[in-house]
């Protein structure tokens, strides 16, 4: 069967809409520039099928017509390598997440052409870092074990080391990202969540007070964890499902839309 090949003014609308970019959010590698020959310009990207072209390919949806696989909307820009490894690892890289991944891109493009040069790097760099940082948020949120199970729960001082800790590494992380972008959004939200649960716990001594139903300080305590599990368990399911980050079994828990 033939393949649904994208045409040359499809594949030139793709590289140009990525400015050349690869697509990727962890790659972003330039893939065009000059040749050693002057008369030449070299590309090392390539318009990506999201569905593939061929029947044998990967994310094949026989549903498609002829066209629809050759329509530009079935298409994204990627560097050579990137492009192989989404064919030869296609579990991991859903037709949506490919989707995802042109829509995010095209976004930052069109972002990036209506600011200045020095304003442009900046954000294209703060963009480069944001997966790999979303990644140590959740690594920060997994080593807080006393937030999410019950037996370290039961320590309320520990809950309260806990989440000073988580505090003091987002404001670290938070340092390294551009104050516009999104991931610092999520980030300053999962700092106020925090700030709520301190005010609300103030009043009583977390280092002397215990589990105790008829308690009315536990009671509180209790319920203002409650509510921050509830509310980090929200953001870092929104968090992980942005950046494709897998959530650990414990993290899963508390999310409360997670399957
Ligand atoms: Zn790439």
């Amino acid at each position: 069967m033939a393949r649904d090949e994208f045409s040359a003014a499809t594949k030139r609308t793709l590289a140009a809409r990525a400015a050349h970019f690869c697509s990727n959010p962890y790659c972003r590698k330039l893939t065009a520039g000059p040749s050693s020959d002057e008369n030449r310009s070299l590309v090392t990207g390539h318009a990506a099928h999201i569905h593939a072209a061929s029947p044998a390919g990967p994310r094949f949806d026989s549903s498609q017509t002829a066209d629809e696989r050759a329509h530009i909307s079935n298409g994204l820009w990627l560097c050579r390598e990137c492009g192989d490894i989404i064919d030869k690892d296609d579990s991991s890289h859903s037709a949506a997440l490919l989707r995802q991944w042109k829509t995010d891109h095209e976004a930052l493009i069109s972002e990036v052409r209506t600011r200045g040069y020095s304003e442009s790097l900046a954000l294209l760099q703060s963009r480069q870092v944001e997966p790999m940082i979303a990644k140590r948020v959740i690594a920060a949120l997994e080593d807080r074990r006393a937030l999410w199970q019950t037996f370290d729960a039961e320590f309320p001082d520990r809950v309260r080391q806990s989440l000073d800790q988580l505090r003091s590494r987002l404001v670290d992380l938070r340092s390294e990202l551009d104050e516009r972008s999104p991931l610092d959004q999520i980030l300053l939200a999962l700092t106020k969540t925090i700030h709520i649960f301190f005010n609300a716990v103030e009043a009583s001594d977390l280092t002397t007070l215990r589990c105790n139903s008829s308690d009315p300080e536990w009671r509180s305590f209790s319920d203002a964890l409650a509510t921050l599990r509830k509310s980090v368990g929200l953001q870092i399911f929104n968090l992980a499902n942005a950046y494709n980050v897998k959530l650990s079994d414990d993290l899963k828990s508390i999310s409360p839309l997670s399957t």
